[in-house]
């Protein structure tokens, strides 16, 4: 992922004054309102309404519904703003304010338990002027409830994953409308258990499930926010090979976080003239049900049926196309595994541009027609060089297809979805895409076995890009001299994050890629590129864990006092000394 700081200063301007954003959480939804200027306000809590009144003019004016099934009605003066809910619902909201800071404007955040979800914190009924500054505190999620078998390695995204499963293969058949953005699909998703169970958990969001079956045999299924839980109907040992087939439609809305909006959410996403798939990290639960985490790689065969006029798009190899009346049935398949949060799909009208890579990897490169065909042309001629550079540091580029995308509409992000790497329209430098090239090998073949390792995909793919933005020494060492330099001054945390809401920091990127740098300077470079094919080698294909890395590095180097030095640089609460640069 390559997420330019340019673009998130302009989501925040586009923004800001648009009242209110809301956010789901697993046990409450958020309503940020984004305020004009700081101001003073009070609370006033009444049977079936919440009412904030400001000292200053901070919202715009507005009344409508809110599109949430508790709240009758939102309404809001310049200095007033109203939520009247359903008689039925009974939880207190919780209001807290952050006040403008960092070219961010002033927030205040208006928490709604979601009904039935447990007693809330009662908010402050005071009528007295005050105003606060808590840091929001991100609910903490809970790992599944398991009845047996493995403990759930992953803390960020604990609800994404069933440990208890591993799944081979999914076999997607999506149907689109894309000027309604409705999806019919079936999913049939063969898997083998790891553990005995007795039901499965898989991720899924915001569509409705009307049946899961096991071959000719109904089971029966509990819909939740965030996921579905499917009961067996028995008891199943480990080892045991399943094919369940799910039959699902709806309309399919992105993920946000709190605060966030539909620009900044994940998973699927209409636009004007089409649709796209941003999924990292959590996004594939909004399009089919799996079990939604990188440890869990799978193969997938995915036809996805549209009205003729479009072209849509999978990764992997494109397998052929049939038409059936005014509709087009487009076949992909990859027989590489792909973690979930690396598929995307795309459907709009595109110009196709075809060619070959090392005189084997085919390349196809999508511009929605509405974008110049030398758009970025200059930057992608640059592939062959960037193949050379990067096999040159890790070995043979491990697909058999590679190829970019652009997006017609922004995106919140550049996306290394595997074989074909998602762009959006704005202008990006070519080590953009060489970052997104290098995620080939460091993220997609290997991918991290839990989100707090993400640095050995962002860090490795910052490292690259460093590398090919500096290919001077003395040029990489002032610029490194200086990033290390401000990420001290910053205090910047280590790589390995244990907090969700800093997940896609510069602690993954800048320090993460400072590792790397770090065990270069430390080993030299013949020696580090060694043993950096010897860790590519090892995991090509799999997953890998900060631990696996410190392993293989110590193991393949013969040195020991690595393990120390890397531990430092990886789970180090202080950026460590780095004297080559200081020479
Ligand atoms: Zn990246």
């Amino acid at each position: 992922m390559f997420k330019p700081f340019a673009l998130i200063a302009a989501l925040t301007l586009a923004v800001s004054q648009a009242a209110p954003r809301i956010g789901e959480h697993p046990d409450k939804y958020r309503l940020v309102f984004d305020l004009g200027t700081d101001s003073t306000y009070q609370v006033k809590n009444a049977q079936g309404s919440l009412t904030i009144e400001f000292q200053k003019a901070v919202l715009p004016v507005e009344n409508r519904s809110l599109g949430l099934p508790f709240i009758q009605n939102y309404s809001s003066t310049s200095t007033t703003l109203q939520l009247v809910f359903a008689p039925t619902y009974t939880q207190m909201p919780m209001v807290s304010y952050l006040p403008a800071s960092g070219g961010m404007a002033a927030r205040l955040i208006v928490d709604l338990p979601k009904e039935g979800s447990g007693s809330a914190v009662p908010s402050n009924p005071t009528t007295e002027p005050r105003v606060e500054s808590p840091q929001p505190s991100e609910p903490q999620s809970t790992a599944p409830q398991q009845a047996s078998g493995n403990p759930n390695p992953e803390t960020l995204y604990p609800d994404s994953l069933d440990p208890n499963i591993d799944v081979q293969n999914y076999t997607l058949d999506l149907r689109v409308k894309p000027e309604q953005n409705q999806l019919d699909a079936t999913a049939s998703i063969q898997l083998k258990t790891t553990q005995t169970v007795s039901r499965i958990h898989l991720a899924f969001y915001g569509l409705k499930i009307s049946s899961v079956k096991q071959g000719n045999t109904s089971l029966k299924f509990d819909q939740q926010s965030r996921k579905v839980t499917i009961q067996l109907g028995k008891t199943v040992p480990r080892n045991t090979s399943i094919t369940l087939d799910i039959a699902y439609s709806g309309v399919p809305r992105p993920v946000l976080e709190p605060g966030e909006t539909y620009e900044d959410g994940i998973g699927w996403k209409k636009h004007k003239n089409g649709i796209f798939v941003l999924n990292e990290p959590n996004g594939a639960m909004t399009w089919f049900p799996g079990n939604d985490h990188p440890s869990d790689k799978a193969t997938f065969k995915v036809s996805i049926t549209v009205p003729s006029k479009y072209l849509a798009v999978f990764n992997g190899t494109a397998q052929g196309s049939r038409n059936t009346g005014n509709q087009t049935t487009y076949t992909y398949q990859s027989i590489e595994p792909m973690a979930t949060y690396l598929t995307t799909v795309h459907i709009n009208q595109y110009n196709v541009e075809r060619s070959t890579l090392n005189g084997g990897v085919q390349v196809r490169n999508y511009r929605p027609v509405g974008i110049s065909k030398t758009f970025q042309a200059a930057e992608l001629a640059k592939l062959p060089d960037m193949m050379r550079f990067m096999e040159s540091w890790a070995g043979p580029y491990p697909f058999k297809e590679y190829g970019v995308i652009f997006t017609e509409h922004p995106t919140p992000y550049a996306l290394e979805t595997q074989t074909l790497s998602t762009f959006p329209n704005r202008p990006l430098k070519d080590w953009g895409f060489l970052h997104e090239f290098s995620h080939q090998w460091f993220g997609n073949s290997i991918t991290p076995k839990t989100w707090s390792d993400l640095w050995l995909n962002e860090g490795f793919a910052t490292f690259f890009q460093d590398l090919y933005q500096y290919p001077r020494e003395a040029d990489l060492k002032a610029f490194l001299k200086t990033r290390h330099t401000r990420n001290r001054t910053q205090q910047m945390k280590p790589p390995y994050i244990k907090e969700r809401e800093e997940l896609f920091s510069q602690r993954a990127y800048q320090r993460g890629a400072l590792v790397l740098h770090a065990l270069r300077y430390r080993l030299g470079d013949a020696e580090f590129r060694r043993i950096l094919k010897v860790y590519y080698n090892t995991y090509k294909f799999s997953n890998a864990s900060s631990e696996d890395f410190i392993q293989t590095v110590v193991k393949a180097s013969g040195k020991t006092d690595l393990k120390a030095f890397l531990e430092s640089w990886i789970y180090g609460r202080l950026v460590p000394d780095f004297p080559e640069l200081y020479r």
